[in-house]
């Protein structure tokens, strides 16, 4: 598996901010934009490209263009405000859902909603903003096998080291871009120092 972590000192800036519990909502939103955009950017550095010729007002133009199709799949619901920056590079991109939840019972994450697009010949990027104990993840990447998705990377804002062993345990073919690793997770399974509930915070449902 190979794990990235960012290192840029505007996404030090503004991971400080996003962490800060004073930050209010509408100014999270714009700095999971934020960090998501330079996320983005430096995951789909090898997107593969096809050539492209175009006309200038001047003259003939040999360029590229984009040789495959992206689809990214946010876990819900976190993982929503990371969609629309990635949209905002991909245009093109198609959106899958999958809603995954903790089964009160057993503790284990099941899924409670999903809808994946046809998987073949396209980078998959699964955004899940908080890498925690990676179960969330790995039942999106285990879905997203189950209909022969192949080429995924995981997006998250900020991972423990708790949930990218996990995913390199079972799923070590996948890629992990994240813009920070911190410390650990506590008994109830957040990350230290984190950001506190991100949906929550994200949403405005604190
Ligand atoms: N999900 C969150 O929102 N925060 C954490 O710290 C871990 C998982």
């Amino acid at each position: 598996m190979s794990l990235n972590v960012l290192s840029h000192p505007l996404v030090d800036s503004l991971l400080t901010e996003l962490r800060d519990k004073n930050t209010t909502s509408s100014r999270f939103r714009r700095l999971c934009n934020r960090i998501t955009t330079i996320l983005a950017i430096e995951a789909l550095r090898d997107l593969p490209t096809e050539s492209a010729t175009v006309e200038t007002p001047m003259e003939t133009f040999h360029g590229r263009k984009l040789g495959c199709g992206v689809l990214i799949v946010p876990v819900l619901r976190a993982g929503l405000g990371m969609v629309e920056p990635i949209l905002a590079l991909v245009p093109q991109a198609q959106v899958g859902h999958v809603g995954i939840e903790r089964d009160h019972e057993t503790a284990l994450p099941r899924s409670y909603y999903s809808k994946i697009p046809a998987l073949e010949g396209q980078r998959i990027l699964v955004v899940d903003p908080m890498l925690a104990t990676g179960g969330t993840g790995l039942h999106a990447i285990r879905s997203i096998r189950e209909q022969g998705g192949k080429n995924i990377t995981v997006l998250s804002i900020i991972a423990a080291p708790e949930g990218v062993a996990a995913i390199e345990a079972v799923a070590p073919d996948v890629t992990i871009f994240t813009a920070a690793l911190d410390r650990c997770l506590n008994a109830q399974k957040y990350i230290l120092p984190g950001v506190g509930d991100f949906g929550d915070r994200l949403m405005g449902t604190i």
